[in-house]
């Protein structure tokens, strides 16, 4: 039986699994399956290598170990060495691992649904940990004008700027595309809050959501295309602030659904059914039993 899977520590809330085995089920591809993979960062190596002889065809990789991933592949693509990182390992018969990264063309992907996004946009990328990272490379890849890097910690972004030869911004400046990588405005567990939707931060003071990214609700209005890497349910306090302005807007589901297309296509060589995958990202987390692993 052909496995695909997800590693990560934790994985439990990744709407991967539901979302790859709704392919599966949609292309009719029985005896396929696509499972979470929690594995703890000291046993990446060793497990990431018996994947291959358990029947595994190939595996999706997120937080902590898409660095590790890279690292172990005998064969990489130019994207994923470019990017230090790999989301997507597929094993051969042989036992050879080859690492690919498809956040960076999943981002590429996903932006043709901001209709009327310029061919050359001044973007803001906010973050400088791995998605940044993939983002700035895609975004340099796909002919930004410029680009720009805030951080939380301004050292982060003056390095990865100088690594991939863009601009930092002291603060949050306007562009056209503005890019969260950050990961502000994901949901608490066990707050009452994240059982509803988060309303927009409108006060410079407040130290949560819009104000921990540097802006402020007005603000949010100087940048007409706004993406959120963040998923969760119900909408961010970025993108519900961006929304509110009229700005056009890809949640991080997208951005998903978007990478998942790529690896399901690279592992599988049957176009992924994207209406599908889409769906089931979308659903409750836990209504098809995928997502308890
Ligand atoms: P990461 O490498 O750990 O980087 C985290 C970034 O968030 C850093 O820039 C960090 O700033 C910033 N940050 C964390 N807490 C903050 C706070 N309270 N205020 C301001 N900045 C803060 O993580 P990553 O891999 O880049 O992922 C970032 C987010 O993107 C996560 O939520 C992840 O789930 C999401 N993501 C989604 C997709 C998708 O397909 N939709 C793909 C990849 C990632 P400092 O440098 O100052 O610590």
């Amino acid at each position: 039986m052909p496995r695909l899977g997800v590693l990560g520590w934790p994985v439990a809330h990744s709407r991967s699994p539901a979302m790859h085995n709704a392919a599966l089920r949609a292309l009719g591809m029985e005896g396929w399956r696509y499972q979470a993979l929690p594995v703890p960062e000291e046993l990446f190596a060793e497990t990431t290598r018996a994947l291959g002889q358990a029947g595994f065809v190939g595996a999706n990789v997120t937080i902590p170990h898409k660095r590790a991933a890279l690292a172990l592949a005998e064969q990489s693509s130019e994207a994923a060495r470019a990017i230090g990182a790999a989301n997507t390992l597929t094993f051969a018969p042989d036992g050879t691992i080859a690492a690919e990264n498809t956040d960076a063309p999943g981002l590429i992907a996903a932006l043709d649904c901001l209709v009327g996004l310029p061919a050359h946009p001044s973007a803001l990328v906010l973050g400088a940990g791995g998605s940044a990272r993939a983002v700035v490379w895609a975004l340099r890849e796909a002919g930004a004008s410029e680009i720009s890097i805030w951080n939380r910690t301004p050292d982060r972004a003056a390095t990865l700027a100088r690594e991939l030869g863009v601009r930092t911004a002291r603060e949050p400046g306007g562009a056209d595309l503005l890019v969260n990588c950050t990961s502000v405005g994901l949901e608490r567990s066990g707050s009452p809050r994240s059982r509803e939707h988060v309303g927009v931060e409108r006060s410079a003071s407040e130290p949560e959501g819009l104000n921990q990214l540097g802006l402020t609700f007005d603000q949010v209005g100087e940048y007409s295309y706004v993406v959120d890497l963040v998923y969760r349910s119900g909408a961010t306090p970025l993108l519900a602030a961006a929304r509110e302005h009229g700005a056009r807007t890809l949640d991080g589901l997208e951005i998903l659904v978007a990478q998942g297309a790529l690896s399901f296509e690279l592992w599988t060589g049957r176009e992924a059914p994207l209406e599908v995958m889409r769906r089931a990202a979308r659903e409750p987390q836990g209504a098809d039993g995928e997502d308890s692993a």
